[in-house]
């Protein structure tokens, strides 16, 4: 079995969807329902029998030690997979502090623990500690900010994080690492560039912008919308994570990337687009016209950019989804969950 932390997140709860998809192993979600867990993301899977079955959830905070160390004692898993995070830079911006305490504390308490659990597999169970992974999932964000002609980011590229999100994952990363060289500890780490799909917290760019065209509101856009991300459609992200752990080379990191730079009002415009095919307004007039130029955030970083060679040449992953069928296939999600959407901006103080 595995464990998940973080799989009622966004990526977390595709990954666990996916699994459930792919094999038969069964799974252990350790989360602490932040105002971003959502376990109606795993309604699917409980719809389908798995909870409990395949899929056991365990509402756990990354920041009790004691706690986490003993379910992962008690668990055995033969592999953890680290989602769980606070995620938003705007929220990292404003109040910093629970970034450095999930991010870094956490981290740090889920490394000890699978530390503990590695050494118990070496004096009892051989077999068991040569096939123990912990891989740790992280962004390309930790690399700083390119300028428009620089070579994308690989895994030699310098650490420049500027945002105390990216900050705090950046710790994170050398944490991981460091367990790994001090105290063998088989880590994987993996850094991504931006996510988009289904049951993404509409604080972030997409889905955002999906919710607020449909409600009439105004499209924000940070600045002059010129920053560049590279956009990959999460079902991806999760199929290349499923290989890194099947076939990663222990201690190494790789870079996932969807083969998608575009510009912020690029993405917005394709949303726009897509929603006036899909979803016309009703007085005849084009989404575009929602669109409005907010003050820039702070210290906003303006390009990033993922190399993905070597996934790419050395475990043979590549994106199945384009940047066009990942949004129209994304946005069809959105428009057929309104009812997920609306309980989500139901809850007290989350939006
Ligand atoms: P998310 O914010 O949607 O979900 C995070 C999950 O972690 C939530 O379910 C939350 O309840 C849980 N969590 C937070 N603090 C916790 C704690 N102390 N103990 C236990 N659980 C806790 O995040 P996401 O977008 O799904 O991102 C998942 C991971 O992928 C993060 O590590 C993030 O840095 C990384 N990542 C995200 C993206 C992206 O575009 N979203 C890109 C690259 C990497």
């Amino acid at each position: 079995m595995i464990i998940v932390t973080g799989g009622a997140g966004f990526i977390g709860a595709n990954f666990v969807i996916d699994w459930v998809e792919h094999c038969d192993d069964p799974l252990s979600v350790i989360d602490s329902l932040t105002y971003a867990g959502n376990l109606a993301n795993l309604d699917q899977v409980s719809a389908e029998g798995r909870f409990d079955g395949q899929v056991s959830f365990f509402k756990v905070d990354l920041l009790d030690a004691e706690n986490l160390g003993s379910l992962i004692h008690k668990l055995k898993p033969s592999a953890i997979i680290h989602f769980a995070a606070e995620s938003h830079v705007d929220r990292s911006i404003d109040g910093p502090g629970d970034f450095i305490q999930t991010n870094v504390i956490g981290t740090f308490n889920l490394l000890q623990a699978s530390r503990s659990l590695y050494r118990t597999y070496l004096d009892t169970d051989p077999t068991k500690a040569d096939k123990f992974r912990l891989l740790h999932v992280s962004t390309d964000e930790v690399y700083g900010s390119l300028g428009l002609h620089e070579p994308a980011f690989s895994e030699k590229t310098p650490y420049a994080p500027n945002s105390p999100y990216a900050a705090s994952k950046a710790a994170s990363d050398h944490l991981v690492r460091a367990w790994h060289h001090t105290y063998g500890l088989p880590t994987l780490t993996t850094n991504c560039s931006n996510n988009y799909g289904p049951f993404q917290f509409p604080e972030k760019l997409i889905p955002l912008i999906i919710s607020h065209a449909l409600a009439g509101e105004a499209l924000p856009i940070y600045g002059d919308g010129q920053n560049i991300r590279d956009w990959l459609y999460v079902k991806d992200h999760c199929s290349a994570i499923r290989m890194v752990l099947e076939k990663g080379t222990v201690g190494e990191v790789y870079n996932i990337g969807g083969y998608a730079e575009m510009t912020n009002l690029a993405v917005v415009e394709i949303i726009c687009e897509i929603l006036d095919r899909y979803k016309p307004r009703t007085d005849g007039s084009r989404y575009q016209s929602q669109i409005a130029f907010v003050s820039d955030r702070p210290g906003h970083d303006r390009r990033y950019a993922i190399d993905a060679s070597k996934i790419r040449s050395e475990l043979g992953w590549r994106p199945s989804e384009t940047f066009v069928t990942g949004i129209e296939k994304t946005i069809a999600w959105y428009l057929g969950h309104a009812d997920w959407m609306r309980a989500l901006q139901q809850r007290k103080g989350l939006m």
